[in-house]
C-alpha cells in the first residue's frame, strides 16, 4: 500500500502511527499516512534552523531565483504524477486540477521568485540637526523557520503560494500539509531533492491539528512566524499558540462571500459567473459566493436560469468527460453540508435546485457526493445566509437599491470577497469601495494575478500576500541609517 511519509533534511521519514488516507469519490484507501509526533516536528524545525545557516542562508538570491524555476519546472514536468496525486486526495474534476491546480502550484514558484529578483529597496536621505546629512537604506533578511499550515481544498495551490514567496525571500520552511491531502506535499519533497533545494530547506511533516502535526508545529519556539489558510475558528486556536512568542502570522480564514447581481448586467454572463463562483470545487473555495444578492426586476428570471445550470452540472469522477463536479473531501465534510441543508429547510427556504445526495453507481456510492443547491426565501438570520457552509450551495435574496445590497453584503462577520456584476461603471466602482472585503471582483471571479494583494478583512484572515505584500511578512525590513 501507498505510503505518505514525512519529509525532514532532505529524507523520507516513516512513523510508527498512520492513518489511513481515503479517496472522496469511493471511499478507497489510497494509502498510510505517517503522523509526525512531536519529536518528527522538532527534528524538522531544527533541520530548517540549520539550513538557515547552511548553504541556503549563504546562498546568492541569484542561485536560489534558479533553483525555484528549477522546482517549477519539475513540477510540471511530473505534472502528471502531481494530477493523479491531486486527483486522488480530493476527487476533483481532472479539468479543473489540470488547468488550476498544478501550472498554478508551479508557477507560485517563478512568479516569487521573480519578484525577489526585481524588488527595489527604499532610500532615504535626509537632513541632519548640525547640518550635515544621513543617508537611509534598507535591508531585507529572511524572517526564519517558517510553519506552514494547510487546508485540503487546492492542497498543491496553497500550499505552494505560501512556501513560494518563503523560500524565495530566504526563509526555510516546515509544511503540515491537510490531514485529507498529503500527496502532493509529499510528492514536492521529491523535487525539492532532485533540482538541488539543500537538506532542511523544505520539510513537511503529516498528521492533525489538536494535539498532533499542526499543534506541535505552531507551538514550537523554533518556528518565527506562522502562516495558516483554514477555518476562522482554527485561526484563532493558532493565534493563541503564536502569542507565546509574540511571533507574526499571515491568515487566510474563511469566508461568507456576496455575489451581486444587478438588473443592468450582461445577464448570460452574470448567471455563468455565479454558477461558477457557487459550485466550482463542489463549493469548496475559500472566495466561493454562498449569498446571492440579486436586483428585484430580473430576480425570478436568475433564480430560474441559476435553476438550469445547477441542474446541468455533471456531478461524477474526476476522470469523466464532462464533469463539472466531484465530491465533498470526506464523509465528515459531508455530513456537516447535509445538516445545513436540513437546517434550511428547517428554517422555511424554498429549495429551488437540490437539497440532497445524488444516486451514484458502483463504488461511487460509497463517496462523498451531494447536489447542487439553491435556496431562496430565507431571512439574513438563517443558518445557511451567516455560516460558511463550504459546500456547493447558494441562497438568492432580492435587492432594490445600491445602498440596500452594500449592508447586506457588509452584514457579516467575514469579509473575504466578493463578485459584482453590472455594465455601469460607475456603480461597480462605487460598490467596490463600500464592500468590506479583501478582494473585489467586477464581472469576473477567481481572476487572480499573483502579484496582487491577496487577504481578508475582518473574520477572513489577517494581513495580505501576494507579490511585493509577501514580502512584508515573509522578511524582517531592517533600516540602516548613515551618517554622512
Ligand atoms: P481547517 O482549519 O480545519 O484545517 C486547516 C489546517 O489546520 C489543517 O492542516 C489542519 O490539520 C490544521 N489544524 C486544525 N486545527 C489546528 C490547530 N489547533 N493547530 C494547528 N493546526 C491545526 O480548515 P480546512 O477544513 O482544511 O479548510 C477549509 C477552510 O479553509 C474553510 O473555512 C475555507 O474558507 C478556508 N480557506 C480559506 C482560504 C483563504 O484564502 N482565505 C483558502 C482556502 C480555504
Amino acid at each position: 500500500m501507498k505510503q505518505f511519509l514525512n519529509y525532514i533534511n532532505g529524507e523520507f521519514v516513516a512513523t510508527d502511527t498512520t492513518f489511513e488516507n481515503c479517496a472522496p469519490a469511493d471511499n478507497h484507501v489510497i494509502g498510510l499516512v505517517h503522523e509526525a509526533g512531536a519529536a518528527e516536528v522538532d527534528a524538522a524545525v531544527r533541520a530548517a534552523r540549520a539550513a538557515l545557516k547552511g548553504d541556503w542562508g549563504r546562498m546568492s538570491v541569484a542561485r536560489r531565483v534558479e533553483l525555484l524555476h528549477a522546482v517549477a519546472d519539475e513540477i510540471i514536468r511530473r505534472s502528471d504524477e502531481f494530477l493523479e496525486a491531486e486527483i486522488a486526495d480530493t476527487g476533483k474534476p481532472r479539468s479543473l486540477a489540470s488547468h488550476i491546480d498544478i501550472p498554478r502550484g508551479a508557477a507560485n514558484f517563478k512568479v516569487f521568485a521573480d519578484i525577489i529578483k526585481n524588488v527595489p529597496t527604499e532610500t532615504f536621505e535626509m537632513a541632519t540637526p548640525d547640518g550635515g546629512q544621513a543617508l537611509n537604506y534598507a535591508i531585507r533578511s529572511p524572517l526564519g523557520v517558517i510553519g506552514v499550515v494547510c487546508p485540503w481544498n487546492l492542497p498543491l495551490l496553497l500550499m505552494t503560494w505560501k512556501v513560494g514567496p518563503a523560500l524565495a525571500c530566504g526563509n526555510t520552511v516546515v509544511v503540515k500539509p491537510s490531514e485529507e491531502t498529503p500527496a502532493t506535499a509529499t510528492l514536492l519533497g521529491e523535487v525539492m531533492s532532485k533540482v538541488g533545494i539543500p537538506p532542511g530547506v523544505y520539510n513537511v511533516v503529516h498528521g492533525f491539528g489538536p494535539n498532533s502535526a499542526g499543534e506541535f508545529l505552531t507551538q514550537h519556539p523554533g518556528v518565527n512566524g506562522i502562516t495558516f489558510t483554514g477555518e476562522t475558528r482554527t485561526g484563532e486556536a493558532i493565534m493563541a499558540a503564536a502569542a507565546k512568542g509574540v511571533r507574526p502570522v499571515s491568515f487566510e480564514l474563511g469566508g461568507k462571500n456576496a455575489g451581486i447581481v444587478f438588473a443592468d448586467c450582461d445577464f448570460d454572463k452574470a448567471v455563468a459567473g455565479i454558477t461558477r463562483s457557487a459550485f466550482e470545487n463542489c463549493g469548496q473555495v475559500c472566495l466561493g459566493t454562498e449569498r446571492v444578492y440579486v436586483q428585484r426586476p430580473i430576480f425570478d428570471k436568475f433564480v430560474a436560469a441559476l435553476k438550469a445550470k445547477a441542474e446541468g452540472l455533471k456531478i461524477g469522477p474526476s476522470n469523466e468527460a464532462g464533469v463539472n463536479l466531484g465530491p465533498l473531501i470526506s464523509a465528515e465534510h459531508k455530513q456537516k453540508v447535509l445538516s445545513y441543508f436540513d437546517k434550511a429547510r428547517a428554517e422555511g427556504a424554498t429549495v429551488v435546485a437540490g437539497g440532497g445526495v445524488p444516486a451514484m453507481p458502483g463504488e461511487l456510492g460509497h463517496g462523498h457526493w451531494v447536489q447542487p443547491t439553491i435556496w431562496t426565501g430565507l431571512p439574513e438570520t438563517a443558518s445557511v445566509v451567516r455560516e460558511e457552509v463550504f459546500g456547493p450551495c447558494c441562497h438568492i435574496a432580492p435587492f432594490d437599491t445600491e445602498e440596500e445590497v452594500i449592508a447586506l453584503a457588509n452584514a457579516t462577520d467575514y469579509g473575504l470577497a466578493t463578485t459584482v456584476w453590472t455594465e455601469n461603471l460607475g456603480c461597480a466602482h462605487r460598490v467596490a469601495k463600500q464592500v468590506e472585503v479583501g478582494i473585489c471582483w467586477i464581472n469576473s471571479w477567481f481572476l487572480r494575478d499573483l502579484r496582487t494583494a491577496f487577504g481578508g478583512a475582518k473574520g477572513s484572515g489577517i494581513g495580505r500576500e501576494g507579490g511585493v505584500h509577501s514580502l512584508e511578512f515573509y522578511t524582517e525590513l531592517r533600516n540602516v541609517c548613515i551618517k554622512l
